[in-house]
């Protein structure tokens, strides 16, 4: 059987693209693209002529299907989404579980994803964090996740579209309280990246006064709880309890 490929692509800067992923890219049968003609911008670019068939959330199953076919027949196949890791807040779920279950080998090529970098930069807590893909886009369930991740000490990455970014913030300051770090990394590896990291209240203001922090690609990042009690703690004071019960 032939392998199939996991293989990231840029976030934005087109020299983000490691010299294995062409060469795979290259030397594959096909490639899976979440959208074709989007992706027909980078390949032209490497000069990568292998060619390509679509695969997105709505026929990935089916897809899945036909390319495992073609593994077992021996071609090597690579899953290219529009951008960063295949897999990550993007398709290829399916495939990945479809191939590994007909007992196909899947290699990943590693390279960008958007809230490893977002998070190397934010000055965050990276030792431990959460990401929990995109926030839903009505506010009462927006709140709900929220309220759901008050509590955690980890720190919180969420994708977000630029157009709700207001009124995630928005719900934030509610849910997290004001004084809460948060970052927001826009842009990342292109011309007009930033990367901002306040207290939330001030993260709103700073957004609101400048519409381009509305525009583009964004991340947002919350700093986790500093109140959480650890697992040592509440053992601690469960026992302190009982001793001092037991106090004459
Ligand atoms: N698979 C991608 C990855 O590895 O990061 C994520 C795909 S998801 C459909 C797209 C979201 O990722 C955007 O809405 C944004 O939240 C985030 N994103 C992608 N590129 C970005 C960039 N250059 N700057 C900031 N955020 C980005």
């Amino acid at each position: 059987a032939g392998q199939l490929f996991i293989v990231a692509t840029p976030i934005g800067n087109l020299a983000d693209f490691s010299a294995r992923a062409i060469e795979v890219l290259k030397s594959v049968d096909v490639i899976a693209a979440e959208d074709t003609r989007h992706s027909k911008y980078l390949l032209q670019h490497y000069a990568i002529q292998t060619s390509t068939i679509s695969l997105h959330e709505h026929n990935e199953q089916q897809r899945s299907d036909a390319l495992c076919q073609r593994l077992l027949a021996g071609e090597s196949v690579a899953l290219i989404s529009d951008a960063g890791t295949p897999l990550i807040s993007d398709p290829g779920y399916r495939l990945v579980t479809t191939v590994r279950d007909a007992g196909i080998r899947v290699t990943p090529v590693p390279g960008c994803c958007a809230l490893i970098t977002a998070l190397s930069a934010s000055g965050l807590a990276s030792d431990r964090f959460s990401f929990e893909g995109f926030l839903p886009a009505k506010s009462s369930a927006r709140k709900q996740v929220m309220e759901s991740l008050k509590s955690d000490a980890r720190t919180l990455i969420f994708y977000e579209s630029p157009r709700r970014l207001l009124a995630a913030l928005e719900d934030a300051v509610l849910i997290f309280g004001e004084q809460r770090q948060a970052c927001l990394a826009r842009e990342l590896t292109k011309l007009h990246e930033t990367i901002e990291t306040r207290a939330l209240v001030d993260l709103i203001d700073w957004v609101k006064a400048d519409d381009n922090q509305q525009r583009g690609e964004c991340v947002l990042l919350i700093e986790g709880s500093q109140n959480e009690a650890t697992a040592d703690e509440q053992e601690v004071s469960r026992l302190l309890k009982i001793l001092l019960t037991e106090l004459p």
